[in-house]
């Protein structure tokens, strides 16, 4: 039915890759185009037999738009899903564009040189006026939406987890159970162990980043910056246990504040173990999570991406991660005036996940929604044009593929609460 190229053969492309080749109806002809492409062709290789799916591979870089159109066109490609690197979002998008195709990614835009002065003065300008700091913001991705509506195609932005189904979950929530959401805790719990003293779960670069930021979390119309990992609490997870969870700053609560702008507060939280914070916390301040080029030696590395080759490879997590996952939604609001808590999640096994597609949860809970979002395009479920987040559609169908293809929800109507801080209401 549809001619698909996914971009990357990392950890999520891989599941992505995985789940596309179990829908041939679907997905009849794929392109894996990444950097190396010995990786692509052994993905294929162990694919082919399995699939109905007809697989080709080549390289690419994602970061020249030439390159990306050449291929759109040789391939004649209905949609591209780039599950690779952020910080080629826009270059591919433009291809998109130039070629009339729909865009998939499961990441917010953000540049590779947090330095170059342009795109650092609007940076700075947006830290005064929105009050978060994170080096990703829709605001670039969200400038392509009428381009994409007169196209007539659809650009769906961050459909992975968290950025992703989070968002779908707070359509579900608010379609079926809520006439207002007021209190959003978007609560995410890798209760994984690998057995390395430190590793990433997904891209160290953009892990590592994201984590040693500055936190922030919405109140009454705008972000409030908090220092990174400041505040935690510890919260009982359903079929993981207690875990220490600490708010950063994520891309959803930027959607979410736009599209349900009757929502006072909006948080997210992330778990990590105390190894990982205490290993995280040298690291910075060492310097080696910095992402501004040094001299050593007479060459010029930059340590943060120097740190991405001693780490291990968190696509060779899989066969070592044991425990399980759960992410979902906390929403408090009211119903035909009577106040409603509501928990949406899911809960995913690292060990059966490595079974079915040889990755781990993390990117099985990636690349699955991928697979999920792009289907609702491909099948014309999902049809308003423009640059959107999954927020902005019929959660239903989407939460029914998630169901049936590998993350089911599950619905708690009497959760506990973080903490005490929200209204009487
Ligand atoms: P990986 O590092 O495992 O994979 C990245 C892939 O992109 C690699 O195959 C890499 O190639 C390829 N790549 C890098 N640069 C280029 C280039 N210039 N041209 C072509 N290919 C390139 O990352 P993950 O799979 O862990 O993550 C993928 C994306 O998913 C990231 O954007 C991440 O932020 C996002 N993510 C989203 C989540 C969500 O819930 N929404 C959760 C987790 C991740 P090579 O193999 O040569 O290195």
């Amino acid at each position: 039915m549809a001619r698909v190229i996914i971009i990357g053969c990392g950890g999520v492309a891989t599941v992505g890759i995985t789940k596309c080749c179990q829908h041939p109806e679907v997905f009849e002809e794929i392109m894996i185009a990444s950097r190396t492409k010995s990786k692509c062709d052994a993905l294929a290789e162990k694919l082919r037999p399995t699939t109905k799916t007809v697989i080709h591979t080549t390289a690419i870089d994602a970061g020249d738009v030439n390159q990306v159109i050449a291929l759109i066109k040789e391939f004649k490609a209905d949609m591209v899903m780039h599950l690779g690197m952020p910080f080629h979002n826009l270059v591919i998008m433009d291809a998109c564009l130039e070629c009339k195709i729909h865009y998939l990614d499961t990441a917010e835009y953000e540049p590779e040189d947090v330095d170059e002065p342009v795109w650092r003065a609007r940076y700075e300008k947006r830290v005064k006026e929105l009050g978060f700091s994170a080096y990703f913001d829709y605001s670039y991705q969200w400038e392509y939406r009428e381009r994409f509506e007169k196209i007539g195609k659809i650009a769906l932005l961050g459909c992975g987890f968290d950025p992703g189904v989070t968002q779908a979950y707070v359509a579900y929530a608010k379609k079926h159970y809520f006439d207002e959401i007021e209190y959003i805790d978007i609560l995410d719990c890798n209760g994984g162990d690998h057995g390395y003293k430190f590793a990433t779960n997904f891209n160290p670069e953009i892990n590592l980043r994201e984590v040693s930021s500055p936190g922030a979390y919405y109140e009454n119309g705008k972000w409030h910056t908090i220092a990174p990992m400041s505040i935690m609490h510890p919260y009982d997870f359903d079929e993981v246990g207690v875990k220490n969870m600490y708010l950063l700053h994520h891309e959803e609560t930027e959607s979410i504040a736009r599209w349900f702008p009757e929502v006072k507060r909006i948080r997210f939280y992330m778990s990590f173990g105390d190894s990982y914070i205490q290993h995280m916390n040298c690291l910075q301040d060492v310097g080696m999570l910095r992402t501004d080029p040094v001299m050593y030696n007479g060459v010029e590395i930059t340590p943060i991406q120097f740190l991405k080759a001693l780490l291990p490879d968190p696509a060779t997590l899989g066969p070592r991660t044991v425990g399980k996952t759960n992410i979902g939604c906390i929403c408090r609001g009211k119903k035909d005036g009577k106040p409603v808590s509501y928990y949406i999640y899911n809960v995913c096994d690292h060990q059966e996940s490595y079974k079915e597609t040889g990755s781990q949860a993390i990117s099985y809970t990636t690349g699955t929604p991928a697979m999920c979002g792009a289907m609702m395009v491909l099948t014309g479920k999902w049809t308003k044009p423009g640059a959107r987040t999954c927020d902005e559609y019929d959660p239903d169908p989407f939460i029914d593929a998630l169901n049936k293809y590998g993350l089911p929800t599950r619905e708690n109507f009497n959760p506990k609460m973080i903490d005490d801080s929200y209204d009487n209401l």
